[in-house]
């Protein structure tokens, strides 16, 4: 099949965050298995969605996974020109939600399964395809947790986010909390008969804001834009009306880490500040709701030279969206961003992909294929 059909295959599938995802996982089962590839299917905790697992060439050597998941964001912004889950091709341009972020990715690599396929391995190639990646790194840890038992232990793995086939080194850790704060309602008349969660929870916030206000003092990482980690509040409901006494607050509030700092460890000040509304009668519930850690990868790793050597670009030191790769670091498994797109096409309408960058992804993928090809032992051809 070529590239643009497997995209369009895949596009076809609405496999929006958080949602079901077994029509997508059967057909790249089924795609793979027209190849002799055994695809492991595991479901995660939540039942009705999977990772998927194949490996081409000998599992029990080292080798390279090719991570990318298979979830997109809902696709429910205004301005799109055509159906986002229909693949719709405009010269070179490629529509429909998840070209960029990050279908074409797995694209290009079930295209270039025939050529992998054709030669035997010294090394295998890994497809870790994961669910609920946009719901902060939800599946990938379900997958990584089971590899142990599925293959020798990697030399590395590329994570195929959208960064225009530069291999990218670094990204920030994230955790995503919200708190819950819970106090006694009435009649705003008689506030010495009630507990008033709103007033309560601006200690937490004035906490939080304090708690960034500090980091921008340091500690610096000078790849990062900016270059220290920060703290940002984004929602906050609660309260009725003017006249009642509001029991409920929430606030979600996220901390994204520089890779000296622990993203958890950044909100503590902020959770001890929630916790200590707990003294005073209110009820305190702290959710996380997501974390995963920073990535860095040496740029002397063999791991970097190698896709410097497939891409013939140096690596970019770090960007500030995150990815699935700081969770293979946390694995213990060298881990590198490099992937067909730009991430500024992500999450917006009329997403694409250009064919030329698909094929420029499947040419590098190949291209690994050859670096882990069985080298023809000498002298036993007469
Ligand atoms: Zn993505």
């Amino acid at each position: 099949m070529r590239t643009n059909d497997i995209l369009e295959k895949l596009v076809g599938f609405p496999s929006v965050v958080g949602t079901p995802n077994g029509d997508v996982i059967d057909w790249i089962s089924s795609y793979l298995s027209s190849f002799g590839i055994n695809a492991y299917v595991f479901a995660g905790p939540e039942g009705d969605r999977a990772n998927l697992f194949a490996t081409i060439g000998p599992a029990d050597r080292p080798g390279y996974i090719l991570s990318g998941h298979m979830d997109v964001v809902p696709a429910t912004e205004t301005g799109w020109s055509s159906d986002p889950f229909t693949l719709r091709a405009d010269g070179e341009n490629l529509y429909g939600r998840g070209t960029s972020d990050m279908k074409g990715f797995l694209a290009a690599a079930l295209a270039a399964v025939p050529a992998l396929v054709a030669a035997p391995f010294a090394r295998p190639i890994h497809l870790a395809f994961s669910y609920d990646e946009e719901a902060g790194c939800r599946g990938v840890p379900h997958l990584l947790a089971r590899l142990p038992d599925l293959c020798a232990p990697p030399l590395g793995a590329i994570i195929g986010e959208p960064s225009g086939m530069r291999a990218i080194l670094a990204h920030k850790g994230k955790a995503a909390a919200r708190v819950l704060v819970k106090g006694r309602s009435g009649h705003s008349s008689r506030p010495d008969l009630g507990l008033n969660a709103i007033h309560a929870i601006t200690e937490v916030l004035q906490a939080a804001v304090t708690a960034a206000a500090e980091l921008t003092n340091g500690p610096f990482e000078s790849e990062f834009e900016p270059p220290y980690s920060s703290i940002s509040i984004g929602t906050i409901h609660g309260g009725q009306a003017v006249n009642v006494i509001p029991d409920v607050c929430t606030l979600d509030i996220e901390a994204r880490a520089i890779s000296s700092a622990e993203p958890q460890a950044l909100l503590a000040p902020v959770k001890a500040a929630a916790e200590a509304l707990a003294a005073r009668g209110f009820e305190v519930d702290w959710q996380l709701l997501s974390a995963y850690p920073s990535l860095l990868l040496a740029s002397t790793s063999p791991l970097a030279a190698l896709l410097e050597h497939l891409t013939g670009i140096k690596p970019l030191a770090a960007v500030s969206y995150g990815t699935e790769a700081g969770l293979y670091q946390q694995a213990g498994i060298d881990a590198i961003i490099c992937g067909p797109g730009d991430i500024a096409r992500a999450h917006r309408p009329n997403e694409f992909i250009q064919a030329s960058e698909l094929a420029a992804c499947q040419a590098m993928i190949e291209a690994l294929g050859l670096t882990c090809r069985l080298e023809p032992e000498m002298g036993t051809e007469q």
